[in-house]
């Protein structure tokens, strides 16, 4: 693999403590994959034979963005149904088309969602649904990282299955593409996977020794159901069953009490916030000041492109930096640099993926580089705050994951756009032919 120095670069470096320090002009050396050196100034002479130089005077280089939840494939269903409740929505039109999606849709559906991640971004990403084979072939082609689960349902005569495929998948993919591709578990509810269901989820979590990924506390009407159901709350069920003892990524988690939180952040579950799916399927604002406050590790999501409308992480980090300025009456809540770290570094952390989202010497190559000469980020007076509060997916100009540029100057290196929209296009219109039929 070559050695590629990005220079003449303005550099926003992670701090351990979640806070940030700026190098106005410097160099990034990367080798094998890995950062070696991130450094002010210029590169000796000698550290520039036999790399590729790459002029990054007009960007800000900082760590790639990791989405934490999502459904790839679900960008078919792009504005397919909106204005509905989450129950509502799923039942009567996301589970019906759902049940009609081919191998062919997961694949052009996932290729279309990391053209959107990619340009505006997104170095890693999390996905639970299904045809997951088709999606580790798309993250192969990308080169993006991506953990992958096979969707868990405990309420069909598939159940077994699903934990078959996941198996596959795991002998398949595991750690493939140099360590690109990470499979975990995947339930995908406490209200579609049963305790029993859950039990053997657990025992399989512990024999193969892997952490998990889950819905829980999306919406008020999935803790009512519950409540009659449990007498508890989804968290405190999940506790009993033992299964928070296992790591876990938690998605939402937008309904949670007192006592949820402490028992989330006692087990170090990492909840995955994702506000404007939150917002937009009327469900409600995440506790986020307090589940920070509990000291729960906390990244962003953008969900599926089905209930968001898109995958632009610029819009997750200002809505996870304004919505509780306005709903706690404080606009000192969630500065800036928080809403990054959760995007990057903390987003990592909860994916169980230690060496990203820092700019250090060992660390993944997952590099963004971002326009400064933007309109959206001049004047720069505070780097962080041009990019929670007024810069979009659409200033990323460099994507590089794992080394491998998949972004440059504006342009896709790794994925042919055109070919992806024409395919998914055609593959959804004959998808909708399906289900009107
Ligand atoms: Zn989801």
């Amino acid at each position: 693999m070559e050695k590629t120095i990005l220079d003449n670069a303005t550099i926003l470096c992670p701090e351990e403590n979640g806070s940030f320090s700026v190098i106005d002009r410097g160099f990034l050396v990367v080798e094998e994959g890995v950062i070696s050196e991130a450094s002010e100034g210029e590169p000796d002479p000698s550290q520039q034979e036999k790399a590729r130089m790459v002029d990054s005077s007009n960007l800000i280089l900082m760590p790639g963005l990791v989405n934490t939840h999502g459904h790839a494939a679900m960008t078919l269903l792009r504005s397919y149904a909106d204005d509905l409740p989450l129950m509502q929505w799923l039942q009567e039109k996301i589970w019906p088309i759902e049940s009609k999606l081919s191998e062919e849709h997961f694949y052009w559906g996932t290729l279309l969602s990391m053209v959107e991640m990619i340009r505006s971004g997104t170095t890693t990403f999390t996905d639970m649904y299904f045809g997951m084979e088709r999606v580790a072939q798309a993250a192969q082609e990308s080169g993006m990282r991506a953990v992958i689960s096979q969707g868990l349902f405990g309420l069909t005569e598939m159940k077994h299955q699903f934990l078959n495929d996941t198996e596959e998948l795991i002998n398949r993919w595991q750690g493939a593409c140099s360590g690109r591709i990470t499979v975990i578990l995947g339930p995908h509810a406490p209200y579609t996977c049963p305790p029993d269901y859950l039990k053997e989820i657990i025992k399989f979590s512990q024999d193969k020794d892997l952490p998990l990924q889950i819905h829980l506390s999306e919406t008020r009407d999935e803790l009512k159901k519950h409540k009659i159901e449990h007498d508890n709350t989804p968290v405190q069920h999940l506790e009993k069953l033992g299964l928070l003892e296992r790591p876990v990524l938690a998605a939402h988690c937008v309904h949670l009490s007192s006592e949820d939180i402490k028992i989330l952040a006692e087990n170090n579950v990492g909840v995955s916030h994702n506000p404007g799916s939150n917002l937009k399927l009327g469900c409600g604002i995440a506790p986020l000041k307090d589940m920070l406050q509990a000291g729960i590790k906390v990244g962003l999501g953008t969900d599926g492109a089905s209930s968001n409308n898109n995958l632009d992480m610029f819009e997750e980090m200002r809505l996870a930096a304004l919505l509780p300025k306005g709903l706690h009456e404080d606009p000192t809540l969630i500065p800036a640099p928080l809403a990054i770290d959760m995007a990057t570094r903390m987003g990592a952390d909860i994916l169980f993926q230690e060496k990203l989202g820092k700019i250090k010497a060992g660390h993944k190559a997952d590099i963004i580089g971002i326009d400064k000469s933007s309109p959206r980020l001049t004047p720069l007076h505070s780097i962080t705050s041009n990019l929670v509060y007024s810069a979009t997916g659409a200033d990323v100009k460099l994507v590089m994951v794992d080394g491998n540029m998949l972004m440059e100057k504006g342009e896709l290196l790794t994925l042919d756009e055109e070919k992806i929209k024409f395919e998914a296009q055609r593959s959804v219109d004959q998808l909708v032919r399906l289900v009107n039929d």
